[in-house]
């Protein structure tokens, strides 16, 4: 049986590089499940710039074809031919993932793409309803918090860093927004599973949270 270690938490709140640390750490296969909402939300971005209904989102699933690639433990969505991981971060991307997430159809639509990967793969998984909906049944689970003004500040010094345009009131507007839509919507709502662990990402720094997670999973004593 594969080994499966889902991590969940709110936007921004450093989830995706302790999961993909954690990954490379242990030689495990590393998927961050936002992505696939980005790319939905960002296909509808594209094809309808005037805006979208609810059953725009849906009758549009039929044309999204999407696909992962993984190079090096870096993963790429392939929409419709395309690879747009690197498109996929901007806010207005961010948003429309939030607002196609809440959909049921689209959330069935993703929902084998991520269990079929787990089935057959060592994983670290990181989302919102990880450890919750999609892998229950994750031999780990982890479930990172953070203050929002914690991680307004940690996205705003990845896009400085980027050399992206950045305004931190705003982004800790999209945050508070995104926690508001991703906490209270009715389907797989962000909430920690029973048997996850809870990790404050804002305590301690980077390296060593890893190795408390590295920990924590060792003791654990998971085999394959
Ligand atoms: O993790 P990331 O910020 O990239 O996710 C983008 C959006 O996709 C989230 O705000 C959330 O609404 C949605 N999402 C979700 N379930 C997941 C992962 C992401 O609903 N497992």
């Amino acid at each position: 049986m594969a080994i499966n270690i889902a991590v969940d938490g709110p936007a921004a709140s450093g989830k995706s590089s302790l999961a993909k640390a954690l990954a490379q750490k242990l030689g495990y296969m590393y998927l961050g499940t936002g992505e696939l909402y980005r790319a939905v939300g960002y296909y509808m971005v594209k094809n309808y710039p005037q805006g979208y209904k609810i059953e725009d989102v849906i009758a549009s699933l039929k044309n999204i074809n999407i696909q992962l690639q993984f190079h090096n433990g870096t993963q790429n969505v392939i929409l419709n031919g395309k690879a747009v991981s690197a498109f996929l971060d901007e806010d207005d991307i961010s948003m429309a993932a939030s607002q196609v997430s809440k959909i049921k159809e689209v959330r069935d639509f993703l929902l084998d793409l991520q269990r079929d990967l787990a089935k057959n793969n060592n994983i670290v998984m990181d989302g919102r309803d990880i450890g919750t909906v999609i892998l229950p049944n994750a031999q780990v689970k982890f479930f990172l918090t953070a203050s929002p003004e914690v991680r307004a500040t940690r996205r705003y010094n990845q896009l400085k860093e980027a050399n992206k345009k950045a305004d931190y009131n705003e982004i800790l507007a999209n945050i508070i927004e995104r926690d508001k839509n991703d906490t209270t919507r009715e389907l797989a709502p962000l909430k920690k599973a029973d048997d996850a662990i809870e990790l404050d990402n804002t305590a301690y720094d980077f390296n060593t949270n890893l190795e408390h997670m590295y920990k924590l999973f060792s003791e654990k004593d998971v085999v394959e």
